[in-house]
């Protein structure tokens, strides 16, 4: 992290001039937690606010070893032949727990990352998901006011980064391999509703006949599911690709670009970007109100002193927590509303 402040102003030029490393050091002052850095990075993304073109944020995801790495380079190349601009982050729950970073590998996309059209971050390697959510949103704020195209994030088919990734863009798509036999692979229900897109992965050589199979067996399940009106099908649509022979690539492409321009048409575009910048302010919100209080004295005053008669059962935990909000704020609504 940057041991001075950065100048927000002068950062803020530097990125929309196109300036890489630049780009690199505003990602990394909204990834600081230090309160200073904080502040400035407030300013730049107030400064930035506005800037850029109308980008397209495309989430994926899915498990380790199924192709993601080599799906980006594919994809991304192809989009950087297309002469678009494209930026990679990554989500990583578990360096966010071990420090230690399934995504983080510096070798990973090794075309791309040396493509002039392309930046990518991988995930910062400590903080909580709350924190990775912020990080990833502002990251990709940034990444727009400097003129990308499309905004890959990336993530791991574990614990709920899936869902807060399929939050945070316009267009989720799921990397599937080839299931062994004719079995569906334990997707849980709540992925596969998220996904817009479902590609299989490898589907290559002896591999071919298999991803096939579990294209249709997808397509199959999905038709189960409550269809979406607004998008073109009604249901997201299931596609073969092998990133290692790039075969399906252009068409998962252009499977996205229109389901977006469909969904730019239809309103619904614009209806989800309005729907996650209000969760972000609320986010941010609930986020601020519970630094300044859990930050205020009289919180721990209060807390303390219930604490013996809680021990020791003479007060009920419902009825100490109200009496610690109303010492903060008085008898207030709350009190009557609850049951
Ligand atoms: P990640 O962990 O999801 O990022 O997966 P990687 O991109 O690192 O790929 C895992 C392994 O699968 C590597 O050995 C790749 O070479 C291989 N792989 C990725 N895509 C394909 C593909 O389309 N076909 C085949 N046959 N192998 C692939």
């Amino acid at each position: 992290s940057p041991s001075r402040t950065p100048d927000p102003q002068a950062l803020a030029k530097a990125v929309l001039a196109g300036d890489r490393r630049a780009l690199a050091r505003a990602v990394t002052l909204v990834e600081s937690t230090r309160s200073d850095h904080r502040k400035a990075a407030l300013a730049l993304l107030e400064a930035l606010r506005g800037r850029g073109g109308e980008s397209l944020r495309i989430g994926l995801s899915g498990t380790p070893g199924v192709g993601k790495s080599t799906f980006i380079e594919a994809f991304g190349l192809h989009l950087v032949e297309q002469g678009l601009k494209v930026a990679v982050l990554a989500v990583d729950p578990s360096s966010a727990r071990t420090g230690g970073s399934i995504l983080g590998d510096k070798t990973r996309m090794e075309r791309l990352s040396r493509a002039p059209q392309a930046f990518i971050r991988p995930s910062p390697s400590l903080g909580a998901l709350g924190g990775v959510a912020r990080r990833t949103r502002e990251a990709a704020a940034i990444v727009e006011a400097a003129g990308f195209d499309v905004v890959l994030i990336e993530t791991v088919g574990v614990g709920q980064s899936e869902t807060m990734v399929a939050d945070l863009t316009d267009i989720f798509v799921l990397l599937m391999a080839p299931a062994g036999g004719d079995e569906l692979q334990g997707v849980k229900r709540g992925i596969m509703e998220a996904a817009d897109l479902i590609l299989v992965n490898k589907a290559d050589g002896d591999l071919a006949a298999a991803a096939e199979r579990t294209r249709a067996d997808y397509a199959a399940a999905l038709r189960l599911m409550r269809p979406r009106p607004g998008d073109p099908e009604g249901w997201p649509k299931v596609m073969c690709v092998s990133a290692l022979t790039g075969h399906g690539i252009a068409e998962a492409w252009a499977a996205i670009s229109e389901l977006a321009d469909a969904r730019r048409a239809s309103g619904a575009f614009a209806a989800r970007r309005a729907e996650q910048a209000q969760r972000w302010f609320e986010d941010e919100l609930h986020r601020g109100l519970l630094e300044r209080l859990t930050g205020d004295p009289r919180l721990g005053q209060a807390i303390a002193a219930l604490e013996a008669d809680l021990a020791a059962g003479r007060i009920a935990p419902s009825v100490a927590a109200e009496r610690v909000i109303e010492s903060l704020f008085g008898e207030g609504e709350g009190a009557a509303r609850r049951p």
